[in-house]
């Protein structure tokens, strides 16, 4: 199909009395689903209901765990199916689902060269991101993941305008960073880096001029762009401002949906091969969050960066027929540092700290000044900290860093030099102090006691060591250092040079991982565990695969393509290349009799 042809709509004229799949969102769960099913022959609608495509997944970082994906294997990085599954063992736990796991392993590779083969989306490797848990077995320095490949927007032609930009708040001028943050970072102080931050400024102003935004995009939003313009390519109906507000039963099975359309009329739509849910979880559904956040009772201390339309719709409608919500999760959502941005209209926006906490010359704290983790570490795991240090009452800490870390590497949304921090001081966002103690009174921190924790940690850092958290000790933590950091490790400094800043970081998330229960062709389990004929549910409406740990990064957007794919050939009745059947039901026998 000509993608310069309307088929992505945000009217209700369009709107099919049938379809073979409907497909429910227009994340990465979402289009993924889409794009197989289509290219299998199937007559699939998307609706979405928000006013543009893309989801979380186009405000995202766009990396996909993926082990044994062909561009690893071209890089000659050709490990067996049993290293993953080691490793995926070793920190799932007692969360360990088999089946789902082995699916994932198995059809990965698949499901990445079909993108390859078939579709717009090109990636690139990850084949030197560590896994979170180095030290765990199984663990790898690299090559199980892979990130979607810039995309040059202008090949949606006029659909540009209907996918989700980036997200300012952790965008620069809105021109969408990806693997080239490095240079963003580093623009105030190396000659490279300017030349190319330079260049990306006037071909953001010139595409500004010329098409209305930027057409350069990279990382989620890449991968947003790239399956949206897949499935325009495909044939596939999109309908935005379309809300699913409810789902059609024929006896026990799903057959479509009711709809609310953009001008609050409803309509049915039925849907002869099933229903995908792929709605993004349920990030801001406090009712939920209550219920399932045990450090927010009441559902509203907790700050998603996910936006706002992520409201827990996929998970009711799976309820209101029957579906199981699985409860059996290590933690309910995939947690983040956040701080809390004033936005100029009013209010607050969350910012994820996904970047600065690795750098040297920075620590956090809680308010009685101590520390609580190995900063370094991966966002889940410094949540996972921060809640057991607080007894998931009133969570807060705050990072803290000196003025050299601030311009050098920027300090949450408080920019690095040249941009300047005079709003982010006035808005109170960010705290400052002219000694460790001013710091303390002015953040509400016990002084005396950060005090004595930074002369501490500066002890040790002038030897490039952090003998209470190991900072710097795992592949990970070095990955996110400095790399041009004079010291010993990449991870430490001294923070000793005035002013002092400081942020204050609340529980948040990326997403959630509690969902529905599926099996492992993402079809949705009732309360008694059995299928439901007709529905599935992809993305962060199903129940995480990893049972709500958090191996590595990449571990939403890799399953949701993976079981897009999968779900995708079970609703169209077709076969998927098992290359690994007979090591699969292998490993789950053995996994029955361990
Ligand atoms: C800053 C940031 C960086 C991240 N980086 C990564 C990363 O690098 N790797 C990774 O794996 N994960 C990352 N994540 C998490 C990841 O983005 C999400 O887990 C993922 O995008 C969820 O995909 P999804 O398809 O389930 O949902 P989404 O992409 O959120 O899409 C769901 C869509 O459903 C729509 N919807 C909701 N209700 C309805 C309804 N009733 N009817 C119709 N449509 C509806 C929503 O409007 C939305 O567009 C990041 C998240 C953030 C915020």
């Amino acid at each position: 199909m000509n993608a310069e042809l309307p088929s992505a709509t945000g009217q209700s004229g369009g709107l099919p009395a049938a379809c073979d799949l409907l497909v429910v969102g227009s994340g990465a769960g979402a289009l993924s689903a889409a794009v197989v099913a289509a290219h299998l022959g199937l007559d699939v609608v998307v609706v979405e209901k928000e006013p543009l495509f893309g989801g979380t997944t186009a405000w995202s970082g766009g990396w996909m765990f993926i082990p044994r994906n062909p561009l690893a294997r071209a890089a000659g990085i050709d490990e067996d199916i049993a290293e993953p599954r080691r490793y995926l063992r070793a920190i799932c736990g007692a969360q360990f689902r088999a089946e789902r796991i082995e699916a994932f392993l198995a059809h990965g590779p698949a499901a990445v060269q079909f993108h390859l083969d078939h579709t717009a989306l090109a990636f690139v490797d990850g084949n030197a991101l560590p896994d979170f848990h180095g030290r765990a077995p199984g663990a790898r320095q690299g090559g199980r993941s892979l990130c979607a490949a810039p995309f040059d927007g202008r090949r949606l032609g006029p659909h540009l305008a209907r996918l989700r930009p980036p997200c300012d708040l952790w965008s620069f001028l809105g021109i969408s960073i990806g693997g080239d943050l490095r240079h963003f970072l580093r623009a105030g102080r190396a000659a490279d880096s300017f030349v190319y931050v330079a260049r990306r400024v006037l071909r953001q102003a010139w595409d500004v001029l010329r098409h209305g935004r930027g057409t350069v995009r990279m990382g989620g939003n890449a991968l947003a762009a790239a399956l949206f313009k897949s499935a325009l390519d495909k044939g596939v109906k999109l309908h935005a401002s379309h809300a699913v507000v409810g789902l059609l039963r024929e006896g026990s099975r799903v057959s479509g949906a009711r709809l609310r359309l953009p001008g609050g009329e409803e309509r049915a739509i039925r849907a002869r091969r099933g229903v995908v849910l792929a709605c993004g979880g349920f990030p801001h559904d406090d009712a939920r969050k209550a219920a399932l956040f045990a450090h927010a009772p009441s559902g509203r201390a907790h700050w998603s960066a996910a936006p706002l339309a992520n409201s827990g719709d996929g998970l009711r409608l799976g309820e209101a027929v029957g579906a199981q919500i699985d409860l059996t999760l290590a933690d309910n959502g995939a947690w983040a540092p956040v701080s809390l941005v004033p936005r100029r209209g009013g209010g607050t926006q969350a910012f994820p700290h996904l970047v600065e906490r690795g750098k040297p010359g920075l620590i956090a704290v809680t308010r009685d000044g101590r520390r609580f983790v190995d900063e370094a570490g991966d966002y889940h795991s410094f949540m996972r900290a921060l809640f057991e240090r607080c007894e998931n009452r009133d969570v807060q800490a705050w990072l803290i860093c000196d003025h050299r870390f601030q311009r050098r590497f920027g300090l949450g949304h408080a920019k690095p030099w040249p941009l300047p921090i005079g709003p982010a001081l006035r808005s109170n966002y960010l705290k400052r102090g002219a000694t460790i103690e001013a710091l303390a009174v002015s953040c509400g921190i016990d002084a005396a006691q950060l005090v004595r924790t930074v002369a501490e940690f500066n002890r040790h850092a002038r030897q490039g060591i952090d003998p209470e958290f190991g900072r710097g000790d795992t592949p990970y933590d070095r990955m996110q250092g400095d790399a041009e950091h004079s010291g010993p490790n990449p991870c430490v400094a001294p923070i000793e040079r005035g002013p002092f800043y400081g942020v204050r970081i609340l529980p948040g998330s990326l997403g959630t991982f509690a969902g529905l229960s599926v099996n492992e062709h993402a079809q949705v389990l009732d309360v008694h565990g059995r299928p439901i004929d007709g529905l599935y549910a992809a993305g962060n409406d199903a129940s995480s695969v990893m049972g709500g740990h958090y191996p590595s990064g990449g571990i939403t957007l890799g399953p949701a393509l993976v079981f897009g794919h999968i779900l995708a050939h079970h609703a169209a009745g077709q076969p998927l290349a098992m290359p690994h059947q007979r090591s699969a039901s292998a490993a789950i026998r053995e996994e029955r009799i361990a």
